[in-house]
């Protein structure tokens, strides 16, 4: 027997309605390029998001077209994040770090339509303009004076708007139909496009707002530091209309004394960004007080937050550090380490240590661990195994990849690549990346536990350690280390001697090697693949 409750679809546009029925005056703040800030409200982004979608269909462009950004965070982006769902096409947010010859292969393999250009980032994209075969428009917004582009084909996007009106009736019934696609950056091969649609970040907002999740609300002022272009920004753009919590984007000002000024001047409650973005701000913070009383939690992600950071943050400052997991291919958010009744007890260094690890699922989403079997492993806190997902905002292929046994199993759950442990209560605890974990004489040694412990060494600015091949163990651990301003003398032998209580003998780096900066992603996480390569090269000790 079959329900009868109304078959209504998740459709994006149902968040934007409701934001402007419910919350139309609650703020959008952008910092502009001059560091202005440009402000208005949901009602006005959604009378332009109509308008853009008009623009939309003058460009030509038709339900299921693919339509690249490349862009900071900021209004417009925001625009383009509803406006090109809501008109039927796909929004392909465009990683403005790439490589060249990566933003080549992704815009190619995509076939955008159109891509949109934040002005501030032209000569990212000129450079590879010749390469790329299928853009018929290049639409430009916050061109710098002076600036002219080389690109075919380009309009401006204020012109556009201007010629448009904003009566537009949104162009999707259909709850799965693909609404965005972000590529993964891709450590090995290829990038790949995970492409969602918009029942998946539907359900994805509702998961993310959930009191056990962000718990995000209208008393909120959330700052995704997160960019856009990196996991459509944790999802934090649609999460914020759903629940009426007013944004504040940073544009390119992502140095932490801008950011720290930001958050104090706009009274942010929500910031959210990778672990490196926030350890800079805190030696800010430090360095340069501000009034950051209002920050309710400081969200973290995209790698593991060290202990010590969350314990510095929580005790000098005051701030709830709130840790979450996810990747791209799963919309991203999979768990948020909200504490529960059984830990308020706990004296406060035992909250730190529950706060380290990436925490439970979100409702919505189930995760086990196995071995190299495929067998599930116990939840018990201390076995390793691969973690796997699976749930409606979980990807089941690639854009234009057939699955293959090492992305997803044959019982249907994907294979994050990540190992870790699962504690009785649920609590996820990150080892590694399979591809990170060093590999020691049949032994696994968890590179980010071993980075972790190294960067509450108060001499030690960044750690990180990678697996080096050794005749006789099979891989070592060789630890990369940036040393804090005032360190003074820092030793190998020091080093270790600090590790030596929590460590097994055997997970102490042979080697330590000294530099000024560990290489970084295009989001801003360590780049082993770069150290492993200088190392290969006899660059790197
Ligand atoms: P990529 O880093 O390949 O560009 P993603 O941003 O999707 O792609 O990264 C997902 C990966 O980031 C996860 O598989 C995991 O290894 C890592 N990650 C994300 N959040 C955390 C976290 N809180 N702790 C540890 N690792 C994390």
């Amino acid at each position: 027997m079959q329900g009868l409750m109304m078959n209504y679809p998740l459709t994006l546009d149902r968040i934007l309605e409701h934001a402007n029925r419910i919350y139309p005056h609650k703020r959008i703040s952008t910092k502009q390029i001059d560091g202005s800030m440009h402000r208005y409200t949901y009602a006005d982004l959604y009378s332009r998001v109509k308008r853009l979608a008009n623009v939309l269909r003058k460009l030509g462009v038709n339900p299921g077209d693919r339509v690249g950004t490349f862009a900071w965070n900021n209004y417009q982006h925001l625009e383009l994040y509803y406006a090109i769902p809501g008109a039927g096409a796909v929004c392909h947010t465009l990683n403005i770090r790439l490589f060249p010859d990566q933003l080549t292969y992704v815009v190619n393999h995509a076939e955008d339509k159109v891509v949109f250009i934040d002005g501030t980032l032209l000569p990212l994209f000129e450079r590879v303009a010749d390469k790329i075969e299928t853009v018929e428009h290049y639409v430009l917004f916050n061109v710098p004076p002076g600036v002219e582009s080389k690109l075919p084909n380009t309009v401006m996007y204020e012109d556009l708007m201007a010629d448009v009106d904003d009566d537009f009736e949104w162009a999707v019934t259909d709850e799965n139909t693909a609404m965005g696609l972000c590529y993964t950056s891709g450590t090995t091969g290829n990038p790949k496009g995970v492409l969602y649609s918009h029942r998946s970040m539907y359900l994805h907002t509702i998961g993310e707002c959930h009191p056990n999740a962000l718990d995000l609300s209208s008393r909120d002022i959330v700052l995704p530091v997160v960019p856009q272009f990196h996991a459509m920004a944790w999802g934090l753009p649609y999460a914020c209309a759903l629940s009426g919590a007013e944004l504040v984007m940073p544009g390119p000002h992502l140095k932490p004394a801008p950011l720290a000024q930001l958050i104090d001047e706009e009274k942010v409650t929500v910031p959210a960004g990778v672990p490196s973005i926030w350890n800079a701000l805190y030696h800010e913070l430090k360095a340069n007080p501000r009034d950051i009383s209002h920050v309710r939690a400081l969200v973290v992600g995209g790698s593991a937050m060290p202990r010590s950071l969350i314990e510095a943050y929580e005790e000098q400052l005051g701030v709830n550090v709130l840790h979450a997991w996810g990747m791209t291919e799963m919309s991203p958010v999979g768990t948020v380490c909200q504490l529960q009744d059984h830990h308020q007890q706990l004296p406060n260094h035992q909250k730190w240590d529950v706060k380290a690890k990436q925490g439970y699922v979100v409702a919505g989403v189930e995760m086990r661990i196995t071995n190299d079997a495929g067998e599930e492993l116990p939840w018990d806190g201390a076995t390793m195994g691969e973690v796997q997902v699976r749930g409606p905002w979980i990807a089941r292929q690639y854009f234009r990849v057939d699955p293959t046994p090492d992305s997803f199993t044959a019982d249907g759950w994907f294979r994050t690549g990540d190992v870790a442990t699962l504690s009785e209560d649920g609590y996820m605890q990150i080892t590694d990346r399979t591809k990170d974990l060093v590999k020691s004489g049949g032994e696994w040694i968890s590179s980010v536990a071993l980075e972790n412990a190294l960067m509450a060494h108060p001499g030690v600015m960044e750690a990180a350690v990678i697996a080096i091949p050794d005749d006789q163990w099979q891989e070592r651990p060789l630890a990369v280390v940036v040393p804090a301003p005032d360190a003074g003398e820092l030793t190998a032998d020091e080093l270790n001697a600090h590790l030596a209580p929590n460590f097994a003998k055997f997970w102490l780096p042979d080697e330590y090697v000294f530099v000024e900066e560990i290489p970084k992603t295009s989001v801003g996480k360590f780049d082993k693949k770069v150290l492993r390569y200088r190392h290969a090269q006899g660059e790197l000790g």
